[in-house]
């Protein structure tokens, strides 16, 4: 076990972005990636380069059957039986594993259920659906020690429950893909930018910012990863001020904002909360429909910042 962990909970986004992402999600004792979208080779290099390179792998949890999440699925099986001597499992809904296709399929494939929380080791593992044009799309929340993180990418809009398990976790990984003007004034094909700005595409900047700020106001988020942001049609300056505003509408300022990057991965955040601040916790999730920001987006002249 690294000194890092001490049984907290730690959440290392390992890559971001259309091109590939993988989260490491673990207490030190059992350990998870979410989605292996990049190939094995920068996942085990990733993790030894922010000191996880004796962590604890006890299983991959797979969001849905995008290359970009599932492309190192197979590679990293046999690399990791070669290494550990057992196959780990891979879990994914029933509709993800049925669209894999044998290039990418793990051997020890277990299904989840949305809406099932089930154990993995210290871990409890709670899946939830998600609006995304994939098959049976999850996002994944885990927790330990009464301490609770999650990964809630590729959405085409939020949802009830969506809003209420970012309201209930310490630390997120939130995706923030484009920017709305940058996405319709981009060269994307028309049927594309249509795919991605649908209810089952991608949460734009001025949704993400939305759904956080909602969320935020429950009290308990404290990082937040903005993730998954689209290299052509997003910029992290966007998605930072966006993000910031959103908080800051939720009177939450204190919460920490980090970008998730396509090529390093971020130095691990704990999600672990002191003492007193669990006593002071209000309880997760409910949140109060009055709060309805009118809109997230930044303004023309918060833009005109970056665009000279
Ligand atoms: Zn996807
Ligand atoms: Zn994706």
């Amino acid at each position: 076990m690294t000194a890092l962990f001490h049984d907290r909970l730690i959440v290392a986004v390992l890559a971001s972005g259309s091109r590939g992402n993988c989260t490491y999600i673990g207490d030190g004792r059992t350990g998870v990636l979410v989605d292996c979208g990049i190939s094995t080779k920068q996942i085990l290099l990733r993790m030894e380069q922010i000191g996880l390179a004796d962590a604890p792998i006890s299983g991959v949890f797979i969001t849905h059957e995008h290359s970009d999440h599932v492309a190192a699925a197979r590679v990293l099986d046999d690399r990791i039986f070669k290494r550990d001597g057992h196959r780990i499992p891979f879990h994914m809904t029933m509709g993800t594993h049925q669209r894999l296709s044998d290039r990418v399929r793990p051997q020890n494939v277990q299904r989840v259920t949305p809406g099932r929380s089930f154990r993995l080791g210290s871990l409890t593992v709670e899946p939830t659906a998600v609006p995304h044009d994939g098959v049976d799309p999850v996002a994944y929340a885990f927790e330990s020690g009464g301490a609770r993180a999650g990964v809630i990418t590729d959405l085409g809009r939020s949802t009830k429950l969506v809003e209420a398990k970012l309201a209930s976790l310490d630390v997120a990984v939130l995706e923030f893909n484009h920017d709305v003007e940058m996405l319709m004034e981009g060269s994307y094909p028309w049927q594309l930018k249509q795919r991605i700005r649908s209810s089952h595409g991608h949460l734009s900047n001025a949704q993400s910012a939305e759904l956080l700020t909602r969320a935020a106001s429950a009290g308990r988020l404290r990082e937040v990863m903005l993730a998954h942001l689209s290299d052509e049609n997003n910029r992290p300056e966007r998605a930072l001020l966006a993000a910031d505003a959103a908080v800051s509408r939720a009177r939450r300022s204190d919460i920490r904002l980090h970008v998730g990057k396509q090529r390093e991965p971020l130095a691990p955040v704990t999600a672990d909360v002191p003492l007193e601040a669990v006593q002071r916790r209000p309880r997760p999730a409910r949140v109060s429909p009055k709060i309805r920001p009118t809109s997230a987006a930044p303004t023309a002249d918060q833009m005109s910042l970056f665009t000279g």
